[in-house]
């Protein structure tokens, strides 16, 4: 196990306990971990820093443990994807005023590489994306296949001043050291480059309603933040913030009540009724607990 702490305050953290370690470390296996599932609430030990608000877990896995682990990992939102890929690409329309012509895109962590396609779709050209699970690369269109890289990032595979605009969907709270990431897509853009980056939001609706239950709190969460220590990890390593916003998720119906925590006995019954009156498909559009960022590289 390694201790962590507060990434924005290094040394002048002042941490406080937030929730207690709650993990059956045998039940952790390339099958629980990766991507959402069902909400069960595990997760390391949750310390927040009093001084700038960063929630952080800690003491977590070894950084071998965890690198394994991803790359094992299997494609288990699949049923989501549509959603978030219209999700993305709104927010993608949004980031493309901000940067040059005929952008060079990179995706890190990008799964199949989903958005990759939306990205073609809108009419950027160049794109590539960086995966450490083989599974999910082997789960990409065939064109797409071709784009993407098999390797954590940073990575020397990335060369320095090759992209326009590096896209960090439900990414950035999974990493152990988010400045060294930062650095490195620092590194990775051109001048005036942006990061786009949309990530869980500490103080969003899910964190209100369900406090220690919501999704968020999850072993594979190492850092997690607020619009205020988004920001302040963004300047810290040389942005400027540019917009930050909260994001507006779309999914259907029975995506919702799937990861809200009802008893388990209640829910396969209200999913099935949901489903028999044909309402399970409704899209429904929620602030939901995502917040988003626009910075350029300065
Ligand atoms: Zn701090």
């Amino acid at each position: 196990m390694q201790k962590m702490r507060c990434a924005l305050c290094g040394r002048d953290e002042k941490p406080q306990l937030l929730y207690p370690e709650s993990i059956n470390f045998e039940r952790i296996s390339k099958e629980t971990f990766s991507a959402r599932r069902i909400p069960e609430k595990v997760h390391y030990r949750l310390m927040r820093c009093q001084r700038c608000t960063l929630i952080y877990s800690s003491p977590i896995l070894t950084e071998d443990k965890i690198k394994l682990l991803y790359k094992q990992s299997k494609l288990t939102y699949a049923e989501e994807i549509p959603s978030l890929k219209k999700t993305y690409g709104d927010y993608l329309s949004k980031t493309l005023p901000f940067v040059n012509k005929n952008p060079h895109l990179l995706e890190i962590g990008g799964g199949n590489g989903f958005f990759l396609e939306k990205a073609l779709e809108l009419g950027v050209t160049k794109v590539n994306g960086i995966e450490p699970s083989r599974s999910a690369i082997n789960a990409a269109r065939s064109d797409i296949k071709k784009k993407l890289i098999a390797d954590f990032f940073p990575s020397e595979k990335i060369k320095p001043s090759s992209y326009d605009i590096i896209c960090i969907f439900q990414t950035l709270d999974h990493v152990t050291d988010p400045n060294r990431f930062l650095r490195a897509c620092h590194t990775a853009l051109r001048k005036n480059g942006v990061v786009l980056c949309i990530l869980h939001d500490t103080e969003g609706l899910s964190v209100k309603i369900l406090g220690e239950h919501s999704p968020i709190f999850d072993i594979e969460h190492i850092y997690l933040f607020n619009k205020k220590t988004l920001q302040l990890i963004f300047e810290k390593n040389n942005f400027t913030p540019l917009v930050t916003f909260s994001v507006v998720n779309t999914f259907p119906l029975r995506y919702w009540i799937r990861m809200f925590p009802f008893p388990s006995i209640i829910k396969p019954l209200f999913l099935s009724l949901l489903q028999n009156i044909h309402l399970d498909n409704l899209p429904l559009s929620m602030r939901a607990g995502n917040i988003g960022i626009i910075a350029r590289k300065s």
